[in-house]
């Protein structure tokens, strides 16, 4: 059985969520360059602090559709979308 066992600690900090910024691109930019003043910020003025860094979040999608990656393939995502089911299709023709 698992059990979780509790070995360490750490502080997570987020930015303000951009909420005026008019793309998605946009949204991005504000946020990158607000996780990177909070973390010259915390290196300038907090005591302590074994490491900051910004990371960047990420999740998989259909680069057809942008539909979330559902599947444990690489190439196909279970028939998301129009595009997804004929690149499957087109793969399947080759591979015969
Ligand atoms: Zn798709």
């Amino acid at each position: 059985m698992k059990q979780i066992v509790i070995d360490g600690y750490h502080v997570e900090v987020g930015p303000a969520e951009p909420y005026f910024a008019s793309t998605l691109e946009r949204r991005l930019v504000l946020l990158n360059q607000c996780c990177e003043e909070i973390a010259a910020a915390i290196r300038r003025h907090v005591d302590d602090v074994g490491s900051v860094r910004v990371v960047r979040d990420s999740r998989d999608v259909c680069s057809f559709c942008g539909c979330d990656w559902t599947e444990l393939s690489e190439e196909y995502n279970g028939g998301c979308c129009d595009e997804d089911c004929a690149a499957e299709d087109q793969r399947d023709e080759v591979a015969q």
